[in-house]
């Protein structure tokens, strides 16, 4: 998706509530976030929350997490140009003194960098799979996680809802193929309600991933025609194309193949995630609600504890 905010800060209506809830820390798309915007984040974590089904195994992930792990999952096929991944000088205590000395000569110090065995992680989801298989085969019900993680694509951008460091909360489901579509289907009406509490404006469209280059192209459209992927759209103000605040995706039996997870019948299992983009949602309830939350809708308010 392209941005929908203008890029010029002069003509950006949205510049009030970027200034209210964000301060630069030298680099497009990773802010400090402010007291009044944490307060929010906080209490729509709290939200979801209550809407997580019991059953649910909750797991909080790093920001950081196994490079093979994610090379395994197939990310490089589909987004290489959104990785981000852990360098850091290695070798002797010399090697890494004249590495990092270089810098006050004005060297590049990072020409001496080598990479780890981490990446930053792009989603919240990619590590459950592989914990998942370890278990061995699913239960009869399968599993349902409640999964987050401070996520991180390399799209610098200077619009307000395309940050490089984010935060994603997702639902994970893995079980049967009649499982992981009920779980979707439920939860994709489930948010368009939610979104309603909360009083924002929304729509549910199908949607395909940012797929790298030509071959990414096919991908996408395929995507699209076999209805993947759907995503919770919000328009920040009045005439903005709507940013995808949320997205429901099926992945079919790619994990399950790739990580070996059996179903109770030996196939492999499928898998679906719902991902609340943390960061987009709480800056569309300012956007479309004001900078000042004991003013916002009653069923907003009441929904969030304000
Ligand atoms: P987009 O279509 O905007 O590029 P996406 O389709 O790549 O996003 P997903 O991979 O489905 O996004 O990620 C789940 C959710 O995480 C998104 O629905 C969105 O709310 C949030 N998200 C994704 N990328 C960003 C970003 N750069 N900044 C803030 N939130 C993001
Ligand atoms: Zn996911
Ligand atoms: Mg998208």
């Amino acid at each position: 998706m392209s941005s929908p905010l203008p890029e010029s800060s002069a003509a950006d209506p949205l510049e009030p509530v970027r200034a209210a809830l964000f301060h630069r820390i030298g680099a497009d798309g990773v802010y400090a976030r402010t007291g009044l915007y944490e307060d929010v984040l906080q209490r729509l974590t709290a939200f979801i929350t209550r809407e997580r089904d019991p059953r649910a195994e909750v797991l909080r992930f790093p920001p950081v997490m196994s490079r093979s792990q994610l090379e395994k999952s197939g990310y490089l096929k589909s987004f290489p140009n959104l990785l981000g991944c852990v360098c850091a000088l290695h070798g002797t205590e010399a090697e890494v003194r004249a590495a990092a000395d270089s810098h006050e000569s004005g060297g590049d110090w990072t020409r001496s960098l080598a990479p780890s065995d981490l990446v930053l992680s792009p989603a919240a989801c990619y590590p459950v799979y592989p914990l998942a298989a370890e278990r061995g085969r699913l239960p009869q019900d399968g599993w349902i996680f409640d999964v987050a993680a401070d996520c991180f694509r390399r799209e610098p951008s200077r619009a307000l809802d395309r940050l490089q460091s984010f935060r994603m909360r997702e639902f994970v489901r893995i079980g049967s193929p009649e499982a992981i579509q009920a779980f979707r289907e439920e939860w994709m009406s489930r948010a368009q309600r939610l979104a309603g509490e909360l009083a924002l404006p929304c729509q549910l469209d199908v949607a395909s991933d940012p797929f790298f280059g030509r071959v990414g192209q096919i991908m996408a459209v395929s995507q699209r025609q076999q209805s993947l992927k759907f995503e919770l759209l919000i328009p920040y103000h009045d005439g903005a194309k709507p940013t995808a605040c949320m997205s429901f995706n099926y992945h079919r039996d790619h994990f399950g193949i790739t990580w070996g997870i059996e179903g109770g019948d030996g196939a492999p299992a499928h898998t679906s995630c719902v991902a609340f983009g943390m960061d987009r949602l709480v800056v569309a309830l300012f956007c479309v609600h004001g900078l000042d939350p004991t003013r916002w809708p009653a069923s907003a308010r009441s929904a969030l504890g304000l």
